[in-house]
């Protein structure tokens, strides 16, 4: 049983659970079980294959440990079906829909006998969803958007899940004896959020026995085919993995063929055709002389055709192989540039850590500052206490930061953005605070007048300095709420306000597209991990995917900036 699959049962427990109006600290229990276990780099199944201690992963006690242990050796577990049997029938499929929270899916269930996602659409195009009391038409377009969100999912696989699996499975080949390169090419190298089939490449002295070496590697689950220079294998997740290594001097040409994206191809092989050249995977062929240039990496193979290098993601024929004839392309920004992170959480509200195992992580990756920014409420924070943690807040963060040189811990709050548009918190205490996050978490189905003025309204509030993750989306699971993003854009450039690029892989938020626009229109933005690990805080690196995605140079993004400089933008002592 993979992670996925065990994440999944104790999600449906969490909801089931919540059903039966359980203990609420049970329920988070699980919730926050089936988010780790989501999120791990390794597959369980092969840690304890490997004889690993499933107990030392952090986040994941005794009782969550057995039960994964259970699902591992059995593909069951008795407790979760002895706990399905309360219910009715079918119930599950229907929590699987985003969107659907348990007491929707309970009534869908009892009082129309609905038990799969095919059976609610039906349901729902005949109307007699919106019959329902308390639902009616909009909330039975809501769940049919869901459903056609769910069926999408099935096809492309999030980065942040193929990302780990496909990095593991090249570390282990790449010390073998003679190994020169190995990457993987495609959708995955250019960071787009979802990936479809993988494409690795490499090369060797023997290539043979780098394949035999990849199709015995554990986390293969299936071989698919197997030849002296090529495989295909299933690993966890399903995804497919086709291995294809070639001599040293092809390299560059098969890369930069496989690495794509088709529209960039396009556009390069037609303008090659004027100079009389014509591109393939072997190489770049002469068409008078018939003679075939062969390239060893992709800088010879771009610089042949008189262009920069071209990184892979920015290869969408958005105006990169103009750019790059002039030698004008930007710099683009690195993990490396980064400085700080300004949101993630602790202990104090749904993170794992403490403040002071988040800083010592965040120093580890060389940042001059982190801001610590638990949420305001929810998660079942009684409102008298709101006040009191943050008062305690920044008296730790001040009691900490004497202890550090070179680092600064920053107090701050990730705020809620309530329906009717007001923050969650009064504006004296928010003032208090070093960084103010605000955001939305609730209410994701207001119309688009609505939510617009909602997060614009939160972008005018003078306390606020970021807002995260702007379209709540979660990919595959929660559509992007519907909000008018030029008007927020616009609104973030009159208050001067920085818009958050979420690094957490399931959100990606803003995405490449909006970011390439806010970046455009000079827009503030941050890129920030909103950790809830000390693990988490490596998740930038798919933030900086993203906004290289969206052309951003270190410049475009306030978080490369020296802790002196933020402090005046945010305009703090
Ligand atoms: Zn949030
Ligand atoms: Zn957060």
């Amino acid at each position: 049983m993979k992670n996925v699959d065990i994440a999944a049962v104790f999600e449906n427990i969490a909801d089931l659970l919540e059903l039966k109006n359980e203990n609420k600290f049970k329920i988070r229990a699980y919730a926050r079980a089936a988010q780790i276990i989501r999120r791990l780099p390794e597959e369980m199944e092969l840690m304890h294959e490997e004889g690993k201690d499933i107990t030392d992963i952090p986040g994941i006690g005794e009782a969550i440990a057995a039960k994964s242990l259970e699902l591992i050796k059995t593909g069951k577990l008795k407790y979760y079906e002895d706990l399905k049997a309360q219910f009715p029938e079918g119930i599950i499929s229907l929590l699987d829909i985003p969107n659907i929270g348990p007491k929707t899916a309970y009534r869908l269930a009892t009082e129309l006998g609905v038990t799969s996602a095919e059976q609610l659409e039906q349901a729902i195009r005949d109307g007699r969803v919106a019959s329902l009391e308390r639902m009616g038409e909009k909330t039975a377009a809501n769940i049919l958007h869901s459903i056609e969100a769910y069926r999408r999912k099935d096809t492309r696989i999030p980065l942040g899940e193929a990302l780990p699996v496909v990095e593991q499975a090249l570390d282990a080949l790449k010390d073998l004896p003679g190994v020169r390169n190995l990457t993987p090419a495609g959708s995955l190298r250019r960071f787009r959020e979802t990936v479809g089939d993988i494409d690795l490449m490499g090369t060797a002295d023997d290539p043979e026995s780098v394949v035999a070496a990849f199709v015995k590697l554990p986390q293969v689950r299936e071989i698919l085919s197997q030849g002296p220079t090529k495989a295909s294998v299933i690993l966890p997740g399903g995804l497919q993995a086709d291995l294809r290594m070639v001599e040293h001097a092809d390299f560059g040409s098969l890369l930069q063929h496989f690495t794509g994206s088709k529209e960039h191809n396009v556009a390069l092989r037609t303008r090659s055709q004027k100079q009389g050249f014509s591109l393939s995977e072997y190489g770049i062929t002469d068409m008078k002389t018939r003679e075939l240039h062969r390239f060893a990496d992709e800088h010879s193979f771009y610089a042949f055709l008189g262009l920069q290098y071209i990184p892979p993601e920015i290869r969408e024929d958005m105006g990169e192989i103009d750019l790059a004839a002039q030698n004008a392309l930007p710099r683009l920004i690195e993990v490396g540039d980064i400085r700080g992170d300004l949101h993630c959480h602790t202990y104090s509200s749904d993170g794992m850590d403490s403040i002071e195992d988040m800083a010592a992580a965040a120093t580890s990756l060389g940042y001059e500052y982190l801001a610590i920014t638990d949420h305001s409420s929810g998660r079942n924070i009684p409102s008298d206490e709101k006040l009191e943690r943050l008062e305690w807040l920044i008296d730790e963060v001040h009691r900490l930061n004497k202890m550090y040189t070179g680092f600064r811990l920053l107090s701050g709050v990730e705020c809620d953005i309530k329906a009717d548009g007001s923050l969650d918190l009064p504006g004296d205490v928010l003032a208090k605070l070093d960084v103010v996050v605000g955001s939305v978490h609730s209410s994701f189905l207001q119309s688009r007048e609505r939510m617009t003025q909602r997060i614009i309204g939160a972008i005018a509030d003078p306390n606020i300095d970021i807002i995260a993750h702007p379209t709540c989306r979660k990919i595959g699971e929660r559509e992007p709420v519907d909000v008018d993003l030029e008007a927020v854009f616009q609104a973030a450039l009159r208050y001067d306000k920085a818009l958050e690029i979420n690094a957490m892989p399931d959100r990606l938020d803003l995405k490449d597209i909006y970011v390439y626009r806010a970046r455009e229109l000079g827009v503030k933005l941050v890129i920030c991990s909103d950790a809830h690990t000390v693990a988490h805080l490596a998740l930038m690196k798919f933030g900086v995917g993203v906004a290289r995605r969206g052309w951003c140079r270190p410049q475009d993004i306030l978080n490369t900036r020296p802790l002196r400089e933020i402090l005046d933008l945010l305009k703090r002592p």
